[in-house]
């Protein structure tokens, strides 16, 4: 579904991608993992178009979109949900809900799909009427990946979604990450320092070390890897 090829990112002099490759099949979650600042961020936000590539090639189902701005990549179905849950602080569960589908006008199926999250995340459902800024930061991560599959994507990005939440929480989050995934068919590119919890749900998985994907290969044979048992697993 989306290929990257040879690709380098810069921040001014930094040179934060080096010569990065990847696949992503169709329907399947894979994640990227590695330590803080390997550049697993970047890599995201390169195929956003938030932080666009030097160097190299993105294709999007055969269609090259490392030129392209981010809203022409938003709208081909490419969605990021960024670290740090970014809710509209002001608005209620509904209505954030809402502004993810701003493109979307068929106002029988936005309201299926507030129904669809609902039943993911039943705690949504009973904070409908409160404004994001006063959910705890596991309802508003909830709500971040929640606004982010209302506008249907074909490839969600998630980056770090469980930052910083209790671990029972980390639990549902990535349970139904991978419900969501194998409900809808949703490709899903999972950017994680949770390495044992995203290799779990994953696929296949790349790891990431300074800018370089050192290594790749299906999540059951990286979960047996001594080297990713070692530096990220801490077995
Ligand atoms: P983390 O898990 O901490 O988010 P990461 O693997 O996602 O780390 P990136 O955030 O992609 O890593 O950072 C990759 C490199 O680029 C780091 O050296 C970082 O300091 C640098 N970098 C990231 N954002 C910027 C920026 N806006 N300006 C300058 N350098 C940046």
């Amino acid at each position: 579904m989306l290929k990257v090829k040879s690709l380098h990112t810069y921040y001014g002099g930094i040179h934060a991608l080096k010569s990065v490759s990847f696949n992503l099949p169709e329907g399947e979650i894979v994640t990227l993992i590695g330590a803080n600042g390997a550049g697993k961020s970047t890599a995201l936000m390169s195929i956003s178009g938030i932080v666009p590539p030097r160097y190299g090639e993105i294709t999007f189902l055969g269609r090259p979109i490392h030129q392209m701005s981010p809203d022409r990549i938003f709208a081909l179905g490419v969605v990021q949900v960024p670290e740090g849950r970014r809710i509209f602080p002001l608005l209620t569960v509904t209505e954030n809900l809402e502004m993810g589908a701003y493109l979307r006008n068929d106002r029988k199926g936005i309201a299926q799909d507030i129904d669809y999250i609902f039943s993911l995340f039943p705690r949504l459902a009973e904070r409908r009427h409160q404004t994001g800024g006063t959910l705890s930061g596991g309802e508003q991560q909830m709500l971040a990946i929640s606004r982010g599959l209302m506008s249907r994507p074909k490839l969600l990005l998630l980056d770090e979604p469980s930052l910083g939440l209790a671990p029972v929480l980390v639990q549902l989050i990535f349970a139904t990450i991978e419900k969501i995934n194998r409900e809808n068919k949703t490709t899903i590119f999972l950017v994680e320092q949770n390495a044992n919890m995203a290799l779990r749900i994953a696929h296949r998985g790349y790891v990431m070390e300074s800018g370089v994907i050192t290594l790749q290969d299906t999540a059951a044979n990286l979960l047996n890897s001594e080297k990713v048992k070692q530096a990220y697993l801490g077995i």
